[in-house]
């Protein structure tokens, strides 16, 4: 019999640990022609998601928990629980029920008919700010613009993926893995399944300012150089109008058209204007270079504290 692995990371999901177990549990064993693991990864939560998931897992040994030592973050939880999975097709899903598990069978339709990557696309986003979509928008806008491989916008972790992927995936040797990039990067059959974006069951979202922009930097740096290459382009901008600056000067000098304490303003522009296309340019490069350093280390991505009914 074929196996489906669900995956859902939870950092302080307290509130929807009970209803997302329960809609999943109902979910998957209504599929009658597969079996079914559930892979709940603790990030590090500091409420008691663990102790609520451990009380479940006690009856049902189809529950699986890998717990982390501490936060690692959402992308990490995903890589760990990809590492595991046993099943033939793979299922990505929030804990906060944003992605109903209801479609769940539907996708298996289209991956029965040879589909490889079934990835959700979001046609409508209920109850979230106008801020979180209009930053989702500029996301989405400038990867793609930036990024070498094209990648479908609207589209979060929500996904289902053959077991082949998923191998291909793991044996990537990357430690951050930027995993909604790799997932159109490897190609196969990809296919998008519209659904309608709910609101969060309970709880607040886990995506601060802070950890969105970590998220988009390193999709964008971990899928194009382009950035690399604009700091060239801002070196030749700056070229040409320090020497813009410098005809005006030399006319200026020529036809007596300014008397000399008027040279002071345009010294410190000129100054100015290329102290920050400098610190600019560093800052860039200073960003892949961090990046670079991060992976030579080789320290993993998540540590597993704790893991429950693997065998
Ligand atoms: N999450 C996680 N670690 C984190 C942040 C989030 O495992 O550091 C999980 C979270 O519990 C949820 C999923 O990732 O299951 C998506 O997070 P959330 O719903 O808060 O993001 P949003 O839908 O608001 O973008
Ligand atoms: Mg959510």
């Amino acid at each position: 019999m074929k196996k489906i692995s669900v995956i859902v990371p939870m950092y302080n999901e307290e509130k929807v640990v009970e209803l997302c177990y329960d809609r999943l549990t109902k979910i998957l064993q209504g599929i009658k022609e597969y079996e079914y693991e559930i892979i709940a990864i603790n990030d590090g939560s500091k409420d008691d998601t663990l102790e609520i998931l451990e009380n479940f897992a006690k009856q049902d040994i189809k529950l699986k928990i890998l717990s982390f030592s501490r936060n690692f973050g959402h992308q990490a939880a995903l890589t760990a629980g990809l590492k595991e999975v046993t099943g033939d097709v793979i299922v990505i899903i929030d804990a906060d029920l944003q992605d109903p598990p209801e479609l769940i069978p539907q996708m298996i339709k289209l991956w029965e008919q040879g589909n490889e990557v079934i990835y959700g696309k979001r046609k409508s986003r209920k109850g979230e700010s106008h801020f979180k979509l209009l930053t989702a928008k500029i996301f989405y806008e400038t990867l793609n613009a930036l990024s070498d491989v094209e990648m479908p916008k609207d589209t979060g972790d929500f996904r289902l993926v053959d077991r082949k992927v998923v191998d291909v995936i793991n044996s990537l040797p990357e430690h951050n893995k930027f995993l909604r990039g790799l997932f159109s990067w490897v190609g196969y059959n990809q296919v998008a399944f519209e659904y309608e974006r709910q609101e969060r069951i309970a709880g607040k979202t886990k995506y601060p300012l802070k950890k969105m922009l970590k998220l988009a930097s390193d999709g964008i740096i971990s899928f194009s150089t382009k950035p690399l290459k604009l700091v060239g382009g801002l070196g030749i901008i700056s070229i040409v109008i320090s020497i813009c600056i410098l005809i005006y000067a030399l006319v200026s000098y020529i036809f007596k058209l300014n008397n000399l304490s008027a040279g002071w303003t345009s010294i410190m522009v000129s100054i100015t204007f290329f102290a920050g296309i400098q610190l600019l340019s560093i800052w860039v490069m200073s960003e892949y270079i961090g990046r670079i350093y991060e992976e030579t280390k080789q320290r993993p991505q998540y540590i597993i504290e704790k893991r429950i009914n693997f065998n």
